[in-house]
């Protein structure tokens, strides 16, 4: 029997001290994580999400993700949620035409 994700994570986040809690992902996806708004259509084809309120145009999983993340961590706005550790700096090439993201190969910098 393999590991199962959260297992992983747990683990992983155990070995450096950080605390991996869990989030249902159920309607996530539908609602803005800039605005709230939660119009369906918003969703477009694939991977890509389109706010028809505030315009914000992102892939709709990262939507998503973020949107866990704030029920999770909840950050007033106009202030620095950063924990103080520095992440990795890396690059995406999103296509906000077809909502996915160009395999690393494809990212010039
Ligand atoms: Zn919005």
């Amino acid at each position: 029997m393999g590991v199962r994700p959260y297992q992983y994570l747990a683990y992983k986040g155990e070995i450096r001290g950080v605390e991996v809690l869990k989030e249902n992902e159920w309607n996530s996806s539908k609602t803005c994580s800039a605005c709230g708004d939660d119009t369906k259509s918003n969703r477009k084809q694939r991977g890509l999400y389109v706010c028809s309120s505030c315009g914000l145009v992102g892939n709709a999983d990262c939507n998503g993700v973020e949107n866990m993340r704030q029920k999770i961590t909840p950050s007033p706005h106009g202030e620095d949620r950063s924990n103080g550790r520095v992440a990795q700096p890396s690059i995406h090439l999103f296509d906000s035409e077809s909502g996915v993201f160009a395999p690393r190969e494809q990212v010039v910098l």
